[in-house]
């Protein structure tokens, strides 16, 4: 057969999981990358997971995704966050070793049947007639494909800075991908340009970590992924340090040099996660920030301190280091900078993650707009599965906001497009007890086995799972506890009131003083309880009330969902719409009227017009 089935461009972190994604599916694969020797780098923080991207990085695995296995696999710290607040805000975070983590996936995607995997920098799409035909290298070979994915990064004409001086690259060390975005400029995507920034590399050697706190990981450390067991390596300790006054005043020195604030910077940088010059300037009243010393890697000295991304000049850097209790003599092995790089408006993609401009062609990661590893191998996932649909003529995959976050995270992006970096939050999902790391599985594996990204034995484990957690939530919901004076005096002893009358374990265990091992301790189960079932349990249990209510508005969003939109609609042609939403309408072009209520700008009012244009539409279509 001539030709790939798809062709992935990128192997980073949104390329490794399309290209996986569609060689789990059957097909016929081709990887395409400027160095073989990047595959999955961590370009910035060597850290998987964290808030929110932990819920992404979960969703990534129950859809049968790499990245849970890779980081449980080359770990060096593993914390659960945000562990005394509820359950949807709770989120894994775990520090990579990152070189390990780098050949962890390029084995990987070497080894996975179906997938070839190639050092090329891609230049330009290959169109014939209108029609996609695969991708022409910079050696001047066309390689064929019935689909292409883009998953560029930070390369499209990537610009690196330090102080005043910059130059071409796509990352610090890797050349840029120039020519790609001026193909896709030719083909009429309109193409933005974003910055992004990272923090110097500094030699442990030269740290002194007395001065700084200790931060240890979780004992035990909790796996990201559903097929990991457990982790047993040991875990390195990371620390903790603050700037000071003598820090930002070095900072302030250094601003008439900054690409920053002297406007050589002209890309929009991501706004949750600004440089130390930012912070400084934009918040002046704040006398210090945290910085995290973070080990790169168990076979390196190399540190990440967190919390100091900075473009400013080198001179300016070793100053503002050596500021910092415990940095004082602190080399920098690699200085910070920032990078702008051109991105292209994820507005001009439907929710299948493929380009309206050009059939078959799919972007996901970075070139989307979007910041993060986690974000851009959900997307990746994606891409690869639609690829794949598409290549077999079948219905795309698409996930909703009440599914994932993977699902609020398309949906934003290709509805409300974006001009500056987006990471994801936990409150930007409006079911987010629902869109627990915990229950990833239950939401979405069952989809991950029906397309084949899962296989047997994963399943089966599911289901396991799944009938545990069920069976063990059904005992308690029908075992009912007695008011006798022995039970009495268990709850007293746990510091709970006593009961007027019967009541269900469930009913029992909403009692705000008493959690799920109490329960097992006094009313145990009569087959085990693995750790992962149990939390899944106490939070089905405790909170029932909250999640049937939240259930409830999801019945009400996939009614509106449930509304398409017919594809041949003619915005022009619906009366009493303004001009200016019907300009809306037309550059997204939702598939419902859901998602056609999320697009920035179109009212409520707009939407019943919409809404009575399409009964008549679908009436005139049934007395054709
Ligand atoms: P990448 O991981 O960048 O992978 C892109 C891949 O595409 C690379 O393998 C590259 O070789 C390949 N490629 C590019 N062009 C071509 C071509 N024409 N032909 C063939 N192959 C090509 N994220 C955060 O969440 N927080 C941060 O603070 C942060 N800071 C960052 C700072 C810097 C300096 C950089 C560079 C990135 C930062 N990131 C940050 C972003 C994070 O690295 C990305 O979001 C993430 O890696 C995106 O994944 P991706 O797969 O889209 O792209």
């Amino acid at each position: 057969m001539a030709g790939y089935d798809v062709i992935v461009v990128g192997a980073g972190h949104a390329g490794c999981e399309a290209a996986l994604a569609a060689a789990r599916m059957g097909g016929r694969v081709l990887l395409l990358t400027i160095n073989l020797d990047t595959v999955a780098l961590m370009s910035c923080n060597p850290a998987i997971g964290g808030l929110a991207k932990g819920q992404l990085v979960r969703e990534v695995d129950a859809l049968g995704g790499e990245m849970g296995r890779a980081i449980d696999a080359t770990g060096i710290q593993f914390r659960r966050l945000n562990t005394s607040k509820g359950p949807s805000v709770r989120s894994n975070r775990a520090q990579a070793d990152k070189q390990e983590y780098r050949l962890y996936m390029k084995e990987a995607v070497e080894n996975r049947p179906g997938l070839e995997v190639r050092q090329a920098l891609v230049e330009k799409l290959w169109i014939e007639s209108g029609q996609l035909r695969g991708v022409i290298t910079q050696i001047d070979e066309k390689i064929e494909g019935r689909a292409v994915i883009l998953t560029t990064g930070t390369f499209l004409r990537g610009l690196v800075h330090v102080g005043l001086t910059n130059y071409p690259a796509g990352r610090a060390g890797e050349p840029p991908s120039n020519n790609l975005s001026a193909s896709l400029k030719d083909l009429g995507f309109e193409v933005g340009r974003l910055k992004t920034g990272t923090t110097p590399r500094l030699d442990g050697k030269t740290i002194d970590y007395e001065k700084c706190t200790v931060q240890k990981g979780d004992e035990p450390p909790m796996p990201f992924s559903f097929d990991t067991r457990s982790i047993d390596r040991p875990q390195i300790d990371c620390h903790v340090t603050r700037t000071n006054d003598k820090t930002h005043d070095a900072i302030r020195s250094g601003l008439d040099r900054s690409p920053l604030f002297s406007g050589v910077i002209e890309g929009i940088g991501p706004r949750y996660c600004p440089s130390i010059e930012d912070k400084v300037v934009k918040f002046p009243d704040r006398k210090s920030h945290q910085v995290f010393l973070e080990p790169e890697g168990r076979c390196t000295r190399e540190v990440y301190p967190n919390g100091i991304p900075t473009s400013l000049p080198i001179d300016i850097q070793e100053k503002l280091v050596h500021s910092i209790p415990g940095l004082e003599s602190a080399r920098i092995m690699r200085p910070g900078y920032a990078i702008e790089y051109d991105y292209v408006d994820p507005i001009q993609l439907g929710p299948s993650l493929e380009t309206r401009a050009v059939s078959g062609l799919f972007h996901a990661g970075q070139i989307n707009g979007t910041s993060g590893y986690e974000e851009a191998a959900a997307q990746g996932l994606v891409a690869g599965v639609n690829a794949m649909l598409k290549v077999r003529g079948e219905a795309p995959l698409i996930i909703d906001r009440s599914q994932g976050y993977t699902g609020v995270l398309i949906d934003d992006l290709v509805t409300k497009g974006t001009s500056e970096p987006y990471r994801m939050f936990t409150s930007r999902a409006e079911y987010r007890l629902l869109l627990r790391e915990d229950n990833a599985d239950l939401r979405l594996r069952e989809i991950a086995y029906q397309l084949g990204l899962v296989n047997e034995e994963q399943y089966e484990r599911y289901l396991i799972r799944k009938e545990k957690i069920e069976r063990e939530i059904g005992r308690l919901r029908t075992q009912a506890v007695g008011t006798g004076a022995e039970i009495l005096s268990i709850l007293k002893e746990a510091g709970s009131g006593g009961m007027g009358r019967p009541q269900t374990l469930a009913r029992v265990l909403c009692r705000p003083e008493l959690d799920y091992s109490f329960i097992r301790e006094h009313w145990p189960s009569n087959e085990e309880i693995p750790p992962d079932v149990a939390e899944e349990v106490e939070i089905m249990a405790k909170y029932d009330g909250y999640i049937e209510r939240e259930r409830r508005s999801v019945e009400k969003f996939r009614k509106m969902e449930r509304l398409k939109i017919p594809e041949e609609i003619d915005y022009g042609s619906v009366p009493d719409l303004k001009m200016e939403v019907r300009e809306k309408l037309e550059r997204v072009r939702p598939l419902s009227l859901g998602q056609a209520m999320r697009v920035p700008g179109v009212t409520p009012a707009a939407v019943a017009v919409l809404q009575v244009h399409i009964k008549a539409m679908s009436e005139r279509k049934a007395k054709d």
